[in-house]
């Protein structure tokens, strides 16, 4: 015997039904004689049990709604059956609707609806349902018969959630079945009383059902017919990537399903155990897929040896806590016995090993009872004030990660942690089994997404890491980092399990988002195009809102306003990457805030390219002083764009020809005065000496201007050419003595004893920055531990490639920190 269950997904409508039709023509035809057992269409339990509540309240639109369902199922049928077929079937079906219509208007009338009225009213979803699908079965030409599971499934009075006496069902199963009906087909969720009420066993029961009649006949198999590829890593609803796990061992199906995998109802597993009967889930729309096994088999499992994630919503954590429950024996037996006497089902338990509070979770609709419940329990000891009243905390869910090879394994939870550490997602109650199944625990529910996904990349996606970078400014710098990533992910993703997904961009007026990632190609047009009107706090909002594990702001940018959408990303633990020079060299306050603030929140700020571009200068200086030396002094020609303008500048081509080409190869601020006036160069040195450990606000930084005062002062870049070009003698005037000289021009910046210097120095060929070429970058470091010869670090020190590089290295990583 083989038991075929179908669920709601299956029989949602004609469609899927025909499809049914063809799947047991093919099966009757194997040797195993089959059993069917069918749940209500598709979202049928629920109308049924809102048009009684709709009854139940006096509300005469109850009416029109059953009129809907009636009009679904007639419909179905009519669909379903040839006209010449479809009288007699037609006119059974019509005088089912019409006894739910007699009892809903019971309801209606006295306004009441009892539990044991409510399973009657609930009981018309499967009656239904396995009507029409045995008839369409026998207009198909199968030997077919409708069985109600009343007449065999027999349970206590328990309406709602009955329970099973298995005696007797399997007694009178075995009066109920006998081989000529090729394909009876069996209401599933439903059962009655000895007495002959009807019952139901709990939601999603049909799959206990079809168990139950696999125990009784002694069944080859179970196959559970559903609408995914088996029992998936994760509910893919939640997670996309969820894959369908090949074999599961019975306690792990029986730990996924109590912890929400819903796709097996937890009950269904205990009757296959204990007759040892594998259980298969399959796509009814894909066949041919595998689907998942579940036996006593221990499963093999490669990679992290983890079988499933799941979560349960809807929670709410109920804590009692006081000195008055410190070495009380029996204390947690009176929470519980409250509880279980107000049929509350407690879904996990945590006590700290003080014994100084306990909290288990527990429905979230049911927690007001329970708090009444368990206050009244405690009243004595709540009033002489050794015991709190109990707290409730809403808006929760518990995440269970189960899997055999944890029990192997030291460390998982750890690991599982400090995951959900890194992301900001505070989590409020543990608990792992003593089997070492699985690892149990409670967070807010806005963070369930997102750690789902992020367990689910780090567990069961060969331990790949996402990284969602959200980027603003997509001008020179920007669409070359877009370029580089583009170029580079399939190598990471591959080869370093890093999978870095661009999920927003913005420029100074639109943002362009999705979760999934961005298409890069074409993404400038899409931008245009498509890309929603944004401001800074938008764009920062949005990241937010989409509450991505691993997400990172990049800032490529010259903006001064972004850096106050940078504490906001921190403190939502979101990491910075920044081009952009503005925080790290604002007040001595504010720098050292953010740096606190990524601190606390276990975020990064990463700004590496903020001196040097893409050269290692501020990593470097970090390793020397975290280290234990000491920086004595730093001397640095840090300007990119006015290496390059000194370096060209001999006497052949002018000032201004050579500003202007190095704006137009990107070496240069938009405005060129930036750099020129040394307000860049300043910036780059205040960052300098912050990393090497020393305090310094901008306003002590001592600047000696290169420009004369009229170029600074003209009002946009166009007349700051202009002015620039009537300046030629005083340019002229100061390249002539470098010549006669033998020096070159440097604008260096220093720190020395407390005091930042950026000033234009001559230099001979004494001087390391004499034979600096093009967009060269040096930093010179004096130290304790470079005391006799300083330690120099030099090389292009401007250009999008490297400066983009530079970011996409501090991405790389914020990967790699992320892998678990
Ligand atoms: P049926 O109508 O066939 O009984 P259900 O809706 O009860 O189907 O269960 C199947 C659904 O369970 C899937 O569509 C999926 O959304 C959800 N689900 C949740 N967790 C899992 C999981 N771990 N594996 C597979 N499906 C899951
Ligand atoms: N129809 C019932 C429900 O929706 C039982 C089931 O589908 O398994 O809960
Ligand atoms: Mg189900």
């Amino acid at each position: 015997m083989i038991i075929l269950k179908f669920g709601g997904s299956s029989v949602k409508d004609a469609d899927r039904i025909r499809h049914l039709g063809q799947l047991i023509q093919k099966r009757i035809q194997g040797s195993q004689p089959i059993i069917v057992v069918v749940s209500a269409l598709g979202g049928a339990t629920d109308d049924l049990i809102q048009i009684a509540s709709q009854a139940e309240s006096g509300d005469e639109a109850y009416l029109k709604s059953f009129e809907r369902i009636k009009a679904r199922h007639v419909d179905t049928l009519t669909a379903l059956i040839s006209s010449d077929m479809l009288t007699s079937p037609l006119l059974e079906l019509e005088s089912q609707l019409n006894e739910l219509s007699e009892t809903l208007r019971g309801i209606f009338l006295i306004q009441e609806v009892s539990a044991r009225t409510l399973d009657l009213v609930q009981s018309f979803g499967e009656r239904l349902s396995a009507f029409m699908i045995s008839r369409y079965f026998t207009s198909l030409g199968m030997v077919s018969a409708f069985k109600d599971a009343r007449q065999f499934i027999v349970t206590n009075d328990r309406y709602g959630h009955a329970e099973v006496d298995m005696d007797l069902t399997k007694k009178r199963i075995g009066e109920n079945f006998n081989e000529k009906i090729q394909v009876p087909v069996v209401t599933g969720f439903i059962a009655a009383t000895e007495e002959g009420h009807t019952t139901t066993l709990g939601r999603g029961g049909s799959d206990y059902t079809a168990a139950i009649l696999a125990a009784c006949t002694q069944a080859e198999s179970l196959e559970i017919w559903t609408d995914v590829d088996g029992v998936l890593t994760a509910d893919p609803r939640a997670v996309r990537h969820a894959y369908s796990i090949p074999e599961l061992s019975y306690e792990e199906a029986m730990e996924l399903s109590h912890f929400g995998a819903k796709v097996i109802y937890p009950p269904t597993i205990q009757p296959a155990l204990t007759n040892k009967i594998p259980i298969l889930i399959k796509n009814t729309f894909a066949p041919e897929q595998a689907g998942s096994r579940i036996s006593e088999d221990t499963p093999v499992r490669s990679g992290s040896g983890m079988t499933g994630l799941t979560s349960i919503q809807n929670v709410s954590l109920l804590t009692l806590a006081g000195s008055g429950l410190v070495g009380i024996p029996g204390t947690a037996a009176r929470l519980f016995l409250c509880l279980g006497r107000h049929e509350i089902n407690i879904i996990m338990i945590t006590q700290a090993s003080s014994e100084h509070s306990i909290c288990v979770a527990i429905s979230m609709d049911q927690a007001a009872i329970a708090k009444a419940a368990v206050d009244k329990e405690f009243s004595r000891e709540i009033e002489k004030g050794v015991v709190d009243g109990t707290r409730i905390e809403s808006d929760h869910c518990i995440i269970a990660m189960v899997g055999e090879g944890m029990r192997k394994r030291p460390g998982v939870a750890g690991r599982l942690f400090s995951a959900l550490g890194r992301n900001g997602i505070n989590v409020s109650a543990v608990a792992q089994g003593s089997s070492e199944l699985n690892v149990t625990f409670a967070i807010h529910s806005q963070d369930r997404i997102k750690s789902l996904n992020l367990l689910h990349d780090a567990f069961f996606q060969e331990q790949t890491v996402k990284l969602h970078v959200f980027l603003i400014g997509v001008g020179l710098i920007g669409s070359t980092l877009l370029r580089q990533i583009e170029d580079q992910h399939h190598i990471l993703k591959r080869e370093k399990h890093l999978d870095i997904r661009i999920v927003g961009i913005a420029n100074s007026r639109k943002m362009l988002c999705d979760r999934e990632g961005l298409n890069l190609e074409n993404w400038k047009n899409q931008l245009e195009e498509l890309g929603e009107k944004s401001s800074l706090e938008s764009f920062a909002e949005r990241m937010v809102a989409y509450n991505l594990e691993n997400s990172v702001l990049v800032d490529c940018t010259a903006n001064p306003s972004t850096r106050h959408i940078y504490q906001h990303v921190l403190g939502k633990s979101m990491s910075i990457s920044t081009a952009n020079k503005v925080a790290a060299s604002s007040s001595q306050q504010d720098y050292d805030a953010l740096i606190a603030s990524a601190r606390r929140n276990n975020a990064f700020f990463l700004n590496e390219t903020n001196v040097g571009a893409g050269l290692p200068v501020l990593a470097t200086l970090r390793n020397m002083v975290e280290s234990g030396d000491k920086i004595k002094e730093l001397k640095a020609v840090i300007s990119g764009s006015l290496s390059y303008i000194f370096n060209h500048f001999n006497g052949e081509r002018s000032f201004t020809e050579l500003v202007k080409e190095a704006r137009s190869l990107g070496f240069t601020e938009p405005d060129p005065r930036e750099d020129l006036s040394g307000n860049d160069i300043k910036r780059k040195i205040i960052i300098l000496a912050r990393v090497a450990g020393f305090k310094l606000e901008p306003e002590d930084v001592i600047v000696e201007p290169l420009l004369p005062k009229s170029c600074m002062d003209a009002l946009d870049v166009d007349s700051f050419f202009v002015e620039l070009e009537a300046q030629a003698d005083y340019f002229d005037k100061m390249i002539k003595d470098c010549l006669s000289n033998g020096t070159r021009l440097r604008y260096v910046a220093s720190y020395k004893d407390g005091q930042a210097k950026v000033s234009l120095e001559r230099v001979d060929e004494n001087s390391p920055f004499y034979n600096l070429a093009s967009t060269d970058n040096m930093i010179v470091i004096h130290s304790d531990r470079y005391a006799t010869r300083p330690l120099t670090i030099a090389g292009p020190g401007a250009g999008a490639d490297v400066t983009a590089a530079g970011v996409f290295a501090e991405l790389i990583q914020l990967g790699n920190l992320n892998h678990v």
